[in-house]
C-alpha cells in the first residue's frame, strides 16, 4: 500500500466517486449555466438544459468544447465569476498556437495545488524531502503548480525554475535535494549534465522525479533513472483544466490516476465525437467537477491516449490513464501514413542512441520527405565514414519497421543539437512554409 495525500478521497470506493461526481456536475452545469455565457449559448444550440444533466452518464448530452473556443472566447468570455473574486492568471505554453489564459479563484488555486500535493505524496514526498522545482515559473503552470503542491506537503521546496543547468547542480548537491521536478527533456539534460562534471548517479540524493508537459516514452523514463539514479513518475495535466496534476503515478509506474474527484474523463473518437469504451484509445475529454473561474466542461485535450479500471496496487481507485503518446496534432501525416515522434524516440532509445534528437518534414517533388538528426553520444563517434553510414543504414531500417514508412536518418557530432529546459522541441515541418 502506497502513501497518499488525502487517503479517503483517493482510495474511497467506486460507488462514493460516483455519487461526488454527480453532486459536483449538477452544481456545477447550473454555474456554469448561469455564469458563463459562452457555454450557455452552446447548450442553447444544442437544447439542453442543466435540469437535463441528473448523474454524471447524462454528460454525454453536453457540447463539447475545443482550443478553437477558448480561442474565440478570449480573454474573458469563458469566465465563470467576477474577475474581482479571481486572484490569478496563467497561460499555455503556446505550443500549438496562440496562448490561451485560464483564470483561478483561490479556491481553485488550492484545489490545484492539493493535485499536486497528491503526486508528491505518491512518489514518497513527505516534509522531510527537498523538492527541487525547476519546471519554468511565471505563466507557464508547472514551477507554480508543484510548487504549491510541495508547499502543502511541506517539503522544503526549491523554486528554482528552469534553466541555468550549472546552478541547477550545485543546489542539487548542496542543499541535498531529495525529489526534482522538470520535463523530462529537461531532466534528461541534467542527468547528462551531471555525468560530464564527473558525478555518478549515487552521488546525488534524489530518490524520485516528477516529469512531464510533453510526451516521453518509457525508453526515456529508464534512460533517466538510469541516469539519475531515482525513480521516474511522469504527471500530466493542462492549463485549462488549472495546470499538472490533473493526473499523476503511483508507484506501479503503469499509468496515472486521474483525480477523479475533480476532473471527469471521457475518451471520444476524435473523428465522430462518440464517447468510447473503456480501454480504447482516443481523444482525451475533461469536464473540470469544482473549478470556480474557468470551470470548462468537455473540453477536448486533443491528447491520444487509453483509460483503465484496473485494479492498482497502490490502493488508488482512481482511473487511470496511459501515456498520451501525443497530441493529435502532433501527429505527422508523412506519406499518407501516421507517424508520431514517440514511436522515433522509442527506436533511438532502444538501438542504443541519445534522447537528442530532431526530426524535420519537409516536401521536395511533391513528395513528402522525413529526415531524423540523431546526435551522438562520445563514446559513439568514430572517424570511420563507413561505421558511421553503416549506423545510419541500421536505424534507417529499424526505424522503417517501426514507422512503416523510411526516413534518411543522419547522426550527427555530440552536442550539435539544442537542449531543452522546458518543453522539447522536437519537430520541424517545413511543409507549411510552401502550404
Ligand atoms: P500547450 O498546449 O501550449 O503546450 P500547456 O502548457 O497547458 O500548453 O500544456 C498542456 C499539454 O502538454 C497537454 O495537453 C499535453 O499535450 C502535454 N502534456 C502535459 N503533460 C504531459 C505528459 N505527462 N505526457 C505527455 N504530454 C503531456
Ligand atoms: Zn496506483
Amino acid at each position: 500500500m502506497g502513501n497518499y495525500y488525502q487517503p479517503e478521497i483517493e482510495t474511497a470506493p467506486r460507488e462514493q466517486i460516483i455519487a461526488i461526481q454527480n453532486e459536483k456536475l449538477q452544481k456545477q452545469i447550473k454555474h456554469v449555466y448561469e455564469n458563463v455565457e459562452y457555454y450557455r449559448n452552446l447548450m442553447d444550440e444544442k437544447g439542453v438544459k442543466p435540469e437535463d444533466i441528473k448523474t454524471i452518464d447524462d454528460i454525454k448530452k453536453l457540447p463539447f468544447l475545443t482550443k478553437a473556443d477558448l480561442r474565440d472566447a478570449y480573454p474573458y468570455g469563458l469566465l465563470g465569476t467576477d474577475l474581482k473574486d479571481c486572484v490569478r492568471i496563467q497561460s499555455t505554453s503556446g505550443t500549438t498556437g496562440k496562448r490561451v489564459v485560464a483564470f483561478y479563484t483561490q479556491h481553485d488555486i488550492d484545489l490545484w495545488e492539493e493535485c499536486c500535493a497528491r503526486a508528491i505524496v505518491a512518489v514518497g514526498g513527505t516534509n522531510e524531502d527537498v523538492c527541487q522545482v525547476c519546471y519554468g515559473y511565471g505563466l507557464f503552470t508547472g514551477g507554480p503548480g508543484l510548487n504549491g503542491g510541495s508547499h502543502k506537503v511541506g517539503c522544503l521546496t526549491l523554486p528554482m525554475s528552469s534553466g541555468n543547468t550549472d546552478r541547477q547542480i550545485q543546489f542539487m548537491m548542496d542543499l541535498g535535494s531529495t525529489i526534482i521536478c522538470c520535463t523530462p527533456s529537461y531532466a534528461a539534460f541534467i542527468g547528462e549534465s551531471l555525468a560530464e562534471k564527473g558525478y555518478k548517479p549515487e552521488d546525488n540524493k534524489l530518490k524520485a522525479g516528477i516529469f512531464g508537459a510533453e510526451p516521453w516514452t518509457e525508453e526515456m523514463r529508464q534512460s533517466i533513472q538510469k541516469s539519475l539514479g531515482i525513480k521516474a513518475y511522469d504527471i500530466y495535466g493542462l492549463t485549462e483544466t488549472s495546470g499538472p496534476g490533473v493526473s499523476f503515478e503511483c508507484e506501479e509506474q503503469t499509468g496515472m490516476h486521474i483525480n477523479e474527484d475533480h476532473f471527469y474523463a471521457e475518451i471520444i473518437d476524435p473523428d465522430t465525437g462518440e464517447v468510447l469504451p473503456e480501454g480504447e484509445k482516443g481523444e482525451l475529454v475533461f469536464t473540470a467537477l469544482d473549478k470556480e473561474a474557468f470551470p470548462l466542461l468537455r473540453y477536448r485535450t486533443r491528447d491520444i491516449c487509453v483509460l483503465t479500471r484496473k485494479k492498482c496496487s497502490c490502493g488508488r481507485t482512481h482511473v487511470k490513464m496511459s501515456k498520451p503518446m501525443g497530441r493529435s496534432d502532433d501527429m505527422l501525416i508523412i506519406r499518407g501514413v501516421n507517424v508520431f515522434p514517440s514511436q522515433i524516440e522509442t527506436v533511438l532509445l532502444n538501438e542504443g542512441y541519445t534522447p537528442n534528437y530532431q526530426i524535420i518534414v519537409d516536401r521536395k517533388n511533391n513528395t513528402d520527405t522525413l529526415d531524423i538528426n540523431i546526435e551522438l553520444a562520445p563514446e559513439q563517434m568514430s572517424d570511420k565514414v563507413s561505421d558511421i553510414e553503416a549506423m545510419e543504414k541500421a536505424l534507417e531500417g529499424a526505424m522503417r519497421t517501426m514507422l512503416g514508412i523510411g526516413p534518411k536518418c543522419h547522426l550527427v557530432a555530440p552536442k550539435s543539437i539544442v537542449r531543452s529546459e522546458g518543453k522539447a522541441v522536437r519537430v520541424i515541418d517545413n511543409r507549411k512554409l510552401h502550404d
